[in-house]
């Protein structure tokens, strides 16, 4: 079946083995079919016709990747495993009956009038009817549903940047489940909506619309607040005593190349711990933590175990996804750590409840 894939990208792995020790699922299994090289070849075998797309290795592969893009940093020949996996699943994907679950998520934010609706009862960044020139700040879809304060702490740290209530959903959720197309397009209307520089709080949504809008439209917050080069942003809340970790986002982190920002920010604001796996995914993934839980749940283990044993205050994270899955997790482990977001750590305010 040929088609699937665009042939550059394909062709461009020489199989050297190099992305093995980075993927996180093959850290499982220690199944070369788990590993990046594993699935470009699976990836092959379907273009070329050597596997039929109902092959359960191939169908099975396909979801229990993480989609963490942790495998191109460390790729000597500049795969962009990230994109193969969208081409991936929106063929695998898109004919199949998927989980009503996914289905109801992707409905939910498919129109910019379901997603400010998500907002509705929250209290987030106050918004203005009318979009100026720009810089915008990004309210994102789930976040302002769930964590309304993360975007009420980055207008503190960044007064200068407009709300607009005129902004949908970035698209990410769509183009890494199957629907690539419809989330390119989300991409493009957000673009229109927010005319100028856009500010995102999640690292997801800034690899997505990155990548869709350019580089130079598109800014995580660490990059906004480190680009504006203050000596003291306003609003900071120095805790000198707290001991702070991070976790990064995949995207921002494997995508962007963004992860020295944060770490700096979250220096000035307390003693910043490093974890032996910041960079490493937690399981969260986008969707990943409510289609695969048992797999979700694995990868978090040696995250928790590690928050544990630093016995840090606060662990400051850059995503939404990651903030559910990691506030769960601390939450079920009886954890003292507090999760919260950068732009909340950086204000002081009160995040997640302590664990037990
Ligand atoms: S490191 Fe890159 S080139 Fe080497 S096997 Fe992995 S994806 Fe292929
Ligand atoms: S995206 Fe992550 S889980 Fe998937 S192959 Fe690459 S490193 Fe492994």
């Amino acid at each position: 079946m040929s088609g699937v894939f665009t042939p550059e990208l394909l062709d461009r792995c020489i199989s050297c083995g190099f992305c093995l020790p980075a993927c996180p699922t093959y850290g499982l299994t220690g199944v070369e079919a788990s590993s990046p090289r594993g699935r470009i070849n699976l990836m092959r075998a379907l273009e070329t016709g050597v596997l039929p797309e109902d092959d359960p290795t191939v169908l099975e592969e396909s979801s229990f990747c993480l989609g963490c893009r942790a495998c191109e940093p460390v790729c000597p020949a500049g795969v962009r495993y990230g994109a193969l996996l969208e081409e991936w699943r929106d063929h695998m994907w898109r004919r199949r009956r998927r989980p009503w679950r996914l289905k109801a998520l992707l409905w939910a934010v498919d129109r910019p009038s379901r997603v400010r609706a998500l907002g509705l009862p929250r209290r987030h960044a106050h918004a203005t009817r009318r979009a100026r020139g720009g810089p915008h700040l990004m309210l994102g879809c789930f976040e302002r549903a769930l964590y309304p304060e993360v975007s009420r702490s980055a207008s503190r740290l960044a007064p200068e940047l407009s709300v607009p209530s005129v902004q949908g959903c970035c698209g990410a959720l769509h183009a890494h489940n199957g629907e690539l197309e419809r989330g390119n397009a989300l991409a493009r209307e957000l673009g229109e909506a927010l005319p100028g520089s856009i500010v995102t709080t999640a690292g997801g949504c800034a690899a997505h619309l990155a990548g869709v809008l350019g580089r130079e439209r598109v800014r995580e917050l660490s990059q906004w607040l480190a680009d504006r080069g203050d000596a003291e942003p306003p609003g900071v809340s120095r805790s000198p005593r707290q001991r702070i970790g991070l976790q990064d986002s995949c995207h921002l982190r494997n995508g962007l190349g963004v992860y020295v920002e944060p770490r700096e920010l979250l220096a000035r604001v307390g003693d910043y711990v490093e974890l032996p796996s910041a960079a490493v995914c937690c399981g969260a993934a986008g969707t990943y933590s409510i289609l695969r839980p048992d797999d979700s749940a694995r990868v978090l283990n040696r995250h928790l175990d590690e928050i544990a044993d630093a016995d840090l205050d606060v662990l400051a994270v850059l995503n939404p996804g990651c903030y559910r899955q990691l506030e769960q997790g601390v939450r079920r482990r009886r954890l003292r750590t507090r999760v919260m977001h950068l732009a909340e750590v950086l204000v002081g305010t009160t995040g997640a409840a302590p664990g037990p």
